[in-house]
């Protein structure tokens, strides 16, 4: 399992590597204050498919990750979009 973790530079090793297995992890989302369970599957795809930091957990709820993705590529349609009306037009 280790071996498909990204790589850390920190010499303390996660809770999770240490015990060898995933757990449901209860949290509160930092964005609404709803109080969500992170299950070992997700865990499983956030740190061994994602690469996601070995020390990051989960910080918000599903609504609000749902919502901050759907802001994140607005964001950058809208820059896009920007940047091909700067432009100078062929004709
Ligand atoms: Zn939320």
């Amino acid at each position: 399992m280790t071996s498909a973790l990204a790589p850390s530079n920190s010499y303390s090793i996660p809770d999770f590597v240490e015990r060898g297995t995933y757990r449901p992890e209860p949290f509160v989302c930092k964005d609404c204050g709803v109080a969500e369970v992170w299950t070992p599957l997700q865990q499983k795809w956030w740190y061994e498919t994602a690469k996601g930091d070995v020390f990051t957990k989960a910080a918000r709820c599903r609504a609000c990750r749902t919502r901050e993705r759907t802001r994140k590529s607005a964001a950058r349609r809208v820059h896009l979009e920007g940047l091909a009306r700067k432009k100078p037009s062929a004709t």
